[in-house]
């Protein structure tokens, strides 16, 4: 039996360089990895992991984990963007950690923009053997507190509340704390300053 693991954190939060660093390290060392990501997540590239500071790392897209089975000689599984898996898929993980020796590192978002659970992520919550919160500051200004929310947006600063969860690339989104968070989302009429908001999208560009 092998173990889960759990990466989370808010957009920024260098998730995928971290991923990109640990399959780095295992090649250096001759382990075998092997890394996946899903299919709706073909933001950057339809088969690498590309993260934000550009780190690439090679994976297989997939609908699903259905059918899915490691190499045999793959000893570490590599997960980018888990929370777009269902919690189906997280079963099979789990299966693979319980019934093999490979160890299984997962990232990905806890919460979405409406600062609910993705279905993978309650499942992680509830399964993997360790959880690893990686941590950001707000990206409110002048605000040193850890983000733990997103806040999204469209080009006039208006939040967008509801929608679905998965949604790559189509809007804006803010990495925010938990009060921000409140203050923004629970707040009607509430608007992100539109310099915070032109600051954000060329960064995102
Ligand atoms: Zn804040």
């Amino acid at each position: 039996m092998a173990k889960l693991h759990f990466y989370y954190g808010v957009m920024s939060s260098s998730k995928s360089a971290m991923l990109g660093i640990n399959a780095f390290n295992f090649s250096r060392t001759d382990n075998k990895w092997e890394a996946i990501k899903p299919a709706t997540d073909n933001r950057d590239s339809d088969t690498d992991i590309v993260s934000r500071i550009g780190i690439k790392t090679k994976a297989t897209a997939l609908q699903n984990l259905d059918d899915y089975k490691p190499k045999r000689s793959t000893q570490f599984i590599l997960v980018d963007e888990v929370q777009f898996f269902s919690s189906k898929d997280i079963e099979k993980l789990a299966q693979i950690a319980d019934s093999t020796n490979i160890t299984i590192f997962c990232y990905g978002l806890k919460v979405d923009s409406n600062g609910n659970l993705f279905p993978a992520s309650a499942k992680l919550l509830a399964e993997a053997d360790e959880l690893h919160p990686m941590e950001t500051v707000c990206e409110m200004p002048h605000c040193s507190a850890m983000a733990s929310h997103h806040i999204r947006f469209d080009e006039q600063g208006n939040i967008i509340r509801g929608g679905n969860q998965v949604e790559v690339g189509a809007s804006q989104y803010k990495s925010v704390c938990r009060k921000h968070f409140h203050e923004l989302y629970d707040n009607p009429s509430a608007k992100l300053y539109k310099r915070i908001c032109e600051i954000n999208l060329q960064k995102t560009k």
